[in-house]
């Protein structure tokens, strides 16, 4: 059975496991991420990362095919750079970082952006399994995302592409974290939710400070049958239900995964989102395609790294 070291950097941890082919984890860890302190830390606690995983899979005899990383912002994964993007690691930019890797811990390593490794987990692993063409969505903070062609990742000419959250919804919109306006993300992420939220409790006098609202708080409000968090839920499915529409118009997608903590508040958030998306989605294009909840929660991050290795390297 080969085996594949997966990486999951993010800006508050890095996950790193060693998975075999079948998606099984044989071990894992997790550390808390230096991002806010340079580029080199980081990379210092990767090649850590590797080397304790290297360590147990040789006490276990087990053969690494190579090591695969996701990381925030924009990877080239031809060159094998990290070119930037990556607001939430310091000094995460114009960065060779598999060839670094690969000459401090010896195995063949591959990069790709986090969102999208996620995507191709859930595709291989997950929610998508079975499928060749599908959507992926992680919608939290921002609104991430994947797209999976002939069980294949689509990147866009150079690895430039598939930034789903900033896909224009709004006409002279709100300005957007990227720098346009009326972008999916600042309409459809669960900050908007929050945001919207704390703005219509404002409007009946009622102030709510950002750091006490989030989206399961929003949720439970929701079944409760508190008013305002059912037309700010009802809101937000129909902002991410349009976006939704939109890929569903130009993919065709056997399947729409959407992963993030608001997709595991259970099915009734999952129906009102593919209510949404099949009103405002061409019913030729929509005919085969499911819309589901992601499966692998904070593990498919890792598991696309590993799949990546053992599609990617001969
Ligand atoms: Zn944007």
């Amino acid at each position: 059975m080969l085996h594949a070291i997966g990486i999951d950097l993010g800006g508050t941890s890095i996950k790193y496991a060693l998975i075999d082919q079948q998606g099984n984890f044989l071990f894992s860890g997790k550390i808390s991420s230096r991002a806010n302190e340079s580029a080199e830390a980081v990379i210092r606690q990767l090649v850590t990362a590797v080397k304790t995983v290297q360590d147990y899979a040789l006490r276990k005899n087990c053969p690494i095919k190579g090591v695969g990383i996701g990381t925030p912002g924009i990877a080239d994964a031809t060159n094998r750079m990290v070119l930037g993007g990556a607001e939430n690691i310091k000094g995460w930019e114009n960065l060779p970082l598999a060839d670094i890797m690969e000459k401090e811990t010896g195995l063949p390593t591959l990069l790709s952006n986090d969102a999208n490794l996620m995507g191709l987990g859930e595709t291989h692993y997950g929610a998508g399994m079975g499928c060749t063409h599908v959507v992926f969505l992680t919608v939290g903070t921002g609104i991430g995302g994947a797209i999976v062609i002939d069980g294949k990742l689509f990147n866009g000419y150079a690895n430039r592409g598939t930034e789903l959250g900033h896909v224009p919804l709004i006409a002279n919109g709100e300005p957007c974290a990227c720098g346009s306006v009326g972008c999916l993300e600042h309409y459809a992420s669960t900050s908007a939710l929050v945001r919207n939220f704390i703005q219509q409790y404002k409007k009946i006098g009622i102030s709510f400070n950002s750091n006490e609202v989030n989206g399961e708080k929003i949720i439970a409000l929701y079944k409760g049958g508190d008013t305002i968090a059912k037309k700010c839920l009802e809101e937000h499915c129909s902002y991410l239900g349009h976006g939704i529409a939109g890929f569903i118009n130009i993919f065709s997608p056997q399947r729409v995964v959407i992963g993030g903590g608001l997709s595991e508040a259970g099915d009734f958030y999952i129906d009102m989102v593919r209510q949404q998306a099949l009103k405002h989605a061409m019913a030729d294009c929509a005919v085969n395609t499911t819309i589901m909840a992601a499966k692998l929660g904070n593990k498919a991050g890792s598991m696309g790294a590993a799949w990546m290795v053992f599609s990617s390297i001969e």
